[in-house]
């Protein structure tokens, strides 16, 4: 019967994933939050039910452009729906109304900040609504990225029509949005049902990329490896690097690369997008500006040079890839030093207390003996101290100091800002807005660690992007994920995935003899040579991780901590390891197990390094493997090296001490390049470019594991 309806009004001859689910729980009557992708078909969801129903369904939706086309589109499928919002006058609005009264609409779409008027809501009351879809449902949020006040009225709305089922509707819910949305629009035990997140035909990969150089060169090695015309993007945090890298394309990679972001006047920005569009350039390098409304079908590949703050903003881009169904690659070019950029973007969203104040002052100077101030928003930065690079904060001052009653902002003329500065009547509460601000930031960079372990772990990614959206579906694909394509060590899986920096301060941790803070702990990975942590300078850990960067040392300890690997005792403040099992153990590690043999099966890498590890494991020497098997010992030693990279086995079962010690000393004397002809160079002609390859390979690893204190790469 749902399918009869399906094609007769729709013409449609099947359901979507997800589809019928959510019409059978709409349709009984339940309270429902929908999440799935965009283009998934939610809005059939609430559609399809409206046609069953025996009296109308209001619809909330955000997009006052959209909504014509929206309704235009069920207009051509006979199905009589009508919009309201302020494009219509209010005759016109009256009479939808009057209509909707009399029958005449199965749906009504509505912009939510109708809802300010409590005519419209009283008539609409006298509507008989039968049940409402809130379109679009994370706009309640405010931890969602496309908070609109508006929608905070909905609660109230719906207890006024005396509480018609609900049907909320989104794309873009994180775990926090979910509650939130469940919460403000008061669901009452509503079936939430996640689907589709899982794109079968897209591989996620993380490259280590420390550097700018390295970036680029892993970007010329993965476009070498693409036929010159296959379509891509390149996403980049910040403009100049957008018109660097894609100059760097066009030059070095041969291949016609444009750049695209914000700074560009619109029509140069529609006439780049459409030479993407048409194949006339193949690769377009672009800021998070670009994307809305591109759907082109065979995008080869995603490319992210530097992390973006969300993971939801990183499926959100990495998903423009392979929408064809064909194979299609997402790799992160991942350096720790990203997340300063994207600190720096958070932690200059808005001015501090001081600076909000700094800025009230200088709108005192503008009017000096008025009250009434006329400036442009560069001229009341470069008077402050905010400056004139954030002008951001500025916009944002000016907001919060009308917000708490200081200033009104009056019309803008001829580029000019005018404001009235008010009466000071109450003392002025600048806490509250400061405090939802500090908040804001707190969740960003929850977000930001979201993406850093996304990056820093060595678990199924795909499972990582299906668990932060909360789709209960298996991680199915084609190829998965460049860490289900390398069988990881149970030993190594045992620790919830964790990262050679995890192992090692894990380590250093199980080391030490007493219980220290985050910042001395801090201090001894790094080595410090602070006279406080002097007395820790022989143990295990003291500089394991030195040249990790203190930044970055702490936000991997933020992350354990959120993941309950670490936790920080409330009173002492001293870290302590919530899971002492999970501690590696020094033994050998347990044989590989299959980690998603979906994957596996097709990767062909696994299977062969995970022989040689075999054959390690039973005391062969690489040279012994490489006759056993019939392959080179450089082969062999790539393997070895990507299993001591993996930490499956330790420099030190590959390579002897004093060999490690000439190549360590060489590798330093080459200012730590990561070259290995010179550092061949440099030591005995005995010592093979493979030993080399292990070392550099234990670059991160390899520290934890050593006892004494002597530096290694
Ligand atoms: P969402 O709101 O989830 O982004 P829409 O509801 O706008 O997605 O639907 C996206 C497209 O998919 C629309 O063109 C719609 O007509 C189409 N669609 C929805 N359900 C089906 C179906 N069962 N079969 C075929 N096409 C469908
Ligand atoms: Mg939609």
């Amino acid at each position: 019967m749902l399918r009869e309806t399906l094609y007769r009004h729709f013409g449609f001859s099947s359901f979507r994933p997800g589809q019928l689910q959510a019409l059978q729980t709409v349709l009984g009557g339940r309270d429902m939050l929908v999440v799935m992708p965009t283009g998934a078909g939610k809005s059939l969801c609430y559609q399809l039910p409206a046609l069953l129903s025996p009296r109308p369904t209001l619809v909330i939706s955000p997009l006052i452009a959209l909504m014509k086309d929206q309704v235009d589109a069920l207009s051509q499928r006979s199905i009589a729906a009508t919009f309201i919002n302020s494009s219509l006058d209010l005759a016109e609005q009256v009479r939808r109304l009057e209509g909707l009264a009399r029958g005449a609409f199965r749906l009504i779409y509505v912009a939510p900040e109708r809802l300010r008027s409590a005519a419209f809501r009283a008539a609409v009351k006298q509507v008989s609504i039968y049940r409402c879809a809130v379109d679009e449902a994370h706009c309640i949020s405010q931890w969602g990225h496309d908070f609109r006040p508006d929608y905070r009225l909905l609660g109230d709305f719906l207890d006024e029509l005396g509480r018609p089922p609900v049907v909320a509707l989104t794309a873009t819910a994180t775990k926090k949005v979910r509650g939130d949305i469940i919460e403000q629009l008061g669901l009452r035990e509503p079936d939430t049902l996640v689907t589709g997140y899982n794109r079968p035909n897209l591989r996620f990969t993380v490259q280590h990329t420390p550097s700018a150089k390295a970036k680029l060169a892993a970007l010329r090695a993965i476009l070498g490896a693409m036929p010159s015309q296959t379509p891509g993007i390149v996403y980049v945090g910040r403009r100049r690097d957008a018109d660097m890298v894609a100059a760097f394309i066009t030059a070095e990679c041969g291949r016609r690369a444009i750049p695209y972001h914000a700074g560009l006047g619109s029509e140069e920005r529609s006439q780049r997008q459409s030479d993407f569009m048409s194949g006339r350039a193949a690769i377009v390098v672009a800021t998070n500006a670009f994307g809305m409304g591109v759907d082109k079908p065979n995008v080869r590949f995603v490319i992210h040079y530097s992390i973006p703050g969300t993971l939801e903003a990183y499926y959100q881009e990495a998903g423009r890839a392979g929408r064809d169904g064909k194979e299609a690659r997402c790799v992160v070019l991942y350096s720790p030093n990203d997340a300063g950029l994207q600190e720096y973007f958070i932690s200059n969203d808005a001015p501090s207390v001081e600076e909000l104040w700094d800025l009230y002052a200088q709108l005192k100077r503008c009017a000096g003996s008025s009250t009434l101030a006329s400036a442009t928003t560069t001229q009341l930065a470069t008077g402050t101290i905010i400056g004139t690079n954030s002008e951001v904060k500025v916009r944002v001052g000016l907001r919060l100091l009308g917000q708490v009653g200081l200033i009104e902002e009056m019309a803008e003329r001829q580029g000019r800002r005018n404001f009235r500065l008010l009466e000071i009547r109450s003392p002025v509460d600048i806490q509250t807005p400061m405090a939802e601000i500090y908040a804001r930031r707190d969740y960003k960079r929850a977000q930001l660690s979201e993406v850093l372990a996304y990056c820093e772990s060595r678990d199924c990614r795909r499972q990582q992007i299906l668990d932060y959206f909360g789709d209960p579906e298996p991680p199915i694909a084609t190829r998965c994920c460049d860490n289900c394509e390398r069988s990881l060590p149970a030993s190594y899986r045992a620790i919830g995935g964790s990262s050679p920096l995890t192992e090692s301060i894990l380590q250093a941790l199980a080391s030490l003899p007493v219980h220290v803070s985050r910042g001395t702990l801090i201090e001894i990975l790094s080595g410090s040579g602070e006279l406080s942590v002097q007395r820790f300078a022989g143990l295990t850990g003291f500089g394991n991780l030195a040249g990790v960067g203190q930044q970055r040392l702490s936000s991997v300890i933020d992350q354990l901590i959120a993941r309950d690997v670490l936790r920080e005792d409330p009173i002492s403040r001293t870290i302590l390891v919530s899971r002492c099992e999970s501690v590696p153990s020094h033994g050998r590690p347990a044989p590989p197990v299959p980690v998603f043999p979906v994957t596996l099966a097709s990767s062909g890498i696994t299977e062969t390094v995970a022989e040689t590890l075999a054959y390690f494991r039973d005391g062969f020497s690489p040279a012994d493997i490489a006759a056993e098997r019939e392959l080179t010992e450089s082969t062999i030693y790539n393997h070895l090296a990507s299993l001591i990279e993996r930490g499956a086995i330790q420099v030190g079962d590959v390579v002897s001490d004093d060999r490690r010690d000439q190549i360590v000393a060489a590798w330093r004397a080459e200012g730590s390049s990561s070259h290995l002809g010179p550092i061949k160079q440099r030591i005995p002609e005995e010592i093979g470019y493979g030993e080399i390859r292990c070392v550099l390979a234990a670059s991160l690893v390899g520290s934890a594991r050593r006892t004494g204190r002597q530096p290694q790469p």
